[in-house]
């Protein structure tokens, strides 16, 4: 059976506290709107996440940016997947290319980190993504499979893991992959979790994201094996993220 979509919002380190008006917003736009045939979820910074799931709107699910593996301890400047559960978010992405980047992530740190997720009860997404010097190399699948098979925990399930195919070149830059070439991508990652998880495989939601915005998500989302997007800076603004659920009305 298909998976029902998920259009995920990733605002990373933007957000105030004003910010709250962007969530109502999207709250009017769900309520007035005729239904959109999928879920809706904000990951706003670490912050946020405790007021907006205290205050969310009905149809918006809360989540949070990045977790650490363990549940408490001495890690300066860390939080736990336990007080994000706590603070209300029902989502962590993990594995984001920004972090695995910026930080140094490998897919074990990432799958530990999913796992943490998951102990919890809550929704991974994990994030995976070949980088333009990859692509040109012809080693798209490859790369895209191995984060795969390194980053999603084996007691993962269709409920409680969600796999994000994010090109690393194509996001934030205004480019995407042409639809053939994204549901390729999909495709195969669809093959993997089969072969792995049996008919289970077929659960799993895969998000596309990578410069996602209003005029091109119906035909992303229409490609094969496209499940919903993760989107970045079209997610900032209520009514750009309402025009990219609308693929799903
Ligand atoms: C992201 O960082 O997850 C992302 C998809 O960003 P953007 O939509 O801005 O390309």
């Amino acid at each position: 059976m298909k998976p029902t979509a998920l259009v995920a919002g990733n605002w990373k380190m933007n957000g105030l506290a004003s910010s709250q008006a962007e969530l109502e917003a999207l709250g009017n736009y769900l309520r007035d709107g005729d239904t959109a045939d999928c879920g809706v979820l904000i990951c706003p910074p670490f912050t946020l996440v405790a007021s907006f799931a205290a205050n969310a709107p009905e149809g918006v699910a809360i989540g949070a940016q990045d977790c650490h593996t363990n549940k408490s301890g001495a890690h300066t400047g860390d939080i736990s997947a336990e007080m994000l559960r706590d603070a209300g978010a029902a989502f962590i992405i993990v594995g984001h290319s920004e972090r695995r980047a910026d930080h140094g992530e490998d897919s074990a740190l990432v799958c530990a980190k999913a796992e943490a997720v998951l102990a919890e009860g809550l929704t991974a997404i994990v994030c995976v993504g070949e980088t333009e010097a990859e692509r040109d190399a012809g080693k798209t699948l490859d790369i895209v499979l191995g984060q795969v098979a390194a980053s999603v925990p084996a007691e993962s399930t269709p409920e409680n893991t969600v796999v994000a195919y994010e090109p690393v070149w194509a996001i934030g830059t205004g480019r995407t992959p042409t639809v053939e070439d994204v549901a390729e991508v999909h495709t195969a990652i669809r093959g993997a979790l089969v072969e792995r998880f049996g008919e289970a495989g077929n659960g799993f939601r895969i998000l596309y994201g990578g410069s996602v915005k209003p005029s091109n998500a119906s035909e992303l989302m229409a490609a094969d094996n496209v499940n919903g997007a993760l989107v970045g800076g079209a997610s900032l603004k209520a009514a750009d993220f309402n025009g990219i659920i609308d693929a799903y009305r």
